[in-house]
């Protein structure tokens, strides 16, 4: 029997998603940043074939598959060069948060919209104050009758302007200090004291950041997702496959650029040969492609950890997997660029602007540094600096 290192409905999914990644493509992107327009046609497109919400659950309209099917989605768009940003948030982290923690009402009401794309859902936990270190939030809930009031600041949220709502990540007043004890509630984007306000960020990319102020923004009690006490296991619930959807988008992106460079040096000749016979340009594109075949092996271990239900397990290789994904980018987008001499840096061919975005893989969600403090503290026992 041969091994199979991916089922061929996983084959199929990827090439369908790359058959609509290809229809969009960078031209698609560079069309929409330039016009300062959300993806929204994209968007709408992937919704309806179903591709939103593969990871959803079948009953809440969804396609009953796990991240293993959505890191397929997210890869195969990028690697067209058409990447969707907030499939890391809204179907991976809001989605799989509700689908496993939230009330039945909460599942009717949101499961389907994000499923289908017609509605979407950011995510935020960073803090200006608080930054890498999370138990420093101080966005803090407290009771009011029924109801909550929410008061805090958030900063480089992703798509607040597209989105119907935010899951916000709190702490309540009783647990205002100390270890982190989060909640998370659903905080609609319309909602009185809720404001955002745009960061400009050196990215050329469709989505947006933003800061946001949570002014007494008063909420009922059915917008806390879960359990008041329990908080931390549904957010890492969420934040495992976000690390893994990072993972996605950064080899989506790392394979882009990769094969912009390759097709680049097999053409053009300056000398003899192509430039591509030249080992100096050959080998750092072959490294490149093996450290993103490895870091994409890594990503399928931490997805297939946290679908079959192992959230311990999954967060060492998720944590790993960003990591590993991360750096493969970065590395093949500098040496596409590098590949395409002066046109590297040309807008024509589109490679520049991917060095700053390939960046964001390796400090969002979390940091290259706060992976390996991660993996010398948890996995390999040493002892804490900080
Ligand atoms: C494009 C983009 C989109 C984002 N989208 C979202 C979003 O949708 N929702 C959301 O909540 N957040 C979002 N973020 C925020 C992101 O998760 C944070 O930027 C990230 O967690 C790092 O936090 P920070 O920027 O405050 O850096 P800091 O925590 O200030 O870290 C700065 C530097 O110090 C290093 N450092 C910090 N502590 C240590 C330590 N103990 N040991 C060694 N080094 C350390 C870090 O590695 C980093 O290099 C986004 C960020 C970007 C850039």
């Amino acid at each position: 029997m041969t091994a199979v290192i991916e089922s061929e409905e996983h084959k199929a999914l990827r090439s369908a998603v790359a058959a609509l990644g290809k229809r969009y493509g960078r031209d698609y992107v560079t069309r929409t940043v330039a016009e300062g327009k959300p993806p929204a046609e994209l968007w709408s497109d992937a919704g309806k074939l179903g591709y939103l919400g593969v990871n959803l659950p079948e009953e809440y309209g969804g396609g009953g598959g796990g991240i293993t099917e959505l890191s397929i989605v997210l890869e195969e768009l990028g690697a067209a060069g058409s990447p969707l940003l907030m499939l890391v948030v809204s179907p991976a982290i809001c989605g799989t948060v509700i689908a496993r923690f939230g009330t039945e009402e909460q599942k009717r009401q949101w499961l389907p919209g994000l499923a289908d794309g017609t509605r979407l859902m950011a995510f935020g936990i960073t803090e200006p104050d608080a930054g890498s270190n999370s138990h420093r939030i101080t966005t803090t809930a407290r009771r009011d009758g029924t109801d909550w009031l929410l008061t805090g600041r958030k900063v480089f949220i992703s798509g607040v302007d597209i989105a119907d709502a935010v899951l916000v990540v709190g702490r309540t007043e009783d647990a205002r200090t100390g270890t982190l004890k989060p909640c998370l509630f659903i905080v609609p984007t319309d909602a009185e004291g809720f404001g955002k306000h745009p960061i400009a960020m050196e990215l050329n990319a469709a989505e947006k950041q933003f800061e946001l102020t949570l002014d007494d923004v008063r909420l009922p009690a059915e917008a806390l997702v879960g359990d008041e006490d329990a908080g931390l296991l549904q957010l890492f619930a969420g934040l495992n496959p976000e690390r893994i959807m990072t993972a996605a988008f950064a080899i989506g992106m790392g394979r882009y650029a990769l094969a912009r460079a390759v097709e680049y040096a097999r053409e053009r000749t300056v000398w003899k040969a192509p430039i591509g016979a030249h080992q100096a340009i050959a080998h750092p594109l072959a490294q490149a492609h093996i450290d993103l075949e490895l870091a994409r092996l890594m990503m399928r271990k931490a997805a297939l950890l946290y679908d079959s239900g192992d959230d311990i397990g999954a967060g060492e290789a998720a944590n790993m997997a960003k990591y590993a994904a991360g750096e493969a980018c970065v590395r093949a987008v500098d040496q596409a660029v590098h590949t395409l001499g002066g046109n590297g840096l040309t807008r024509e061919f589109g490679l520049a602007s991917l060095i700053t975005a390939a960046r964001v893989a390796r400090i969002a969600p979390v940091s290259r540094e706060m992976i390996l403090n991660y993996v010398s503290h948890q996995s390999l026992g040493l002892p804490k600096s900080y």
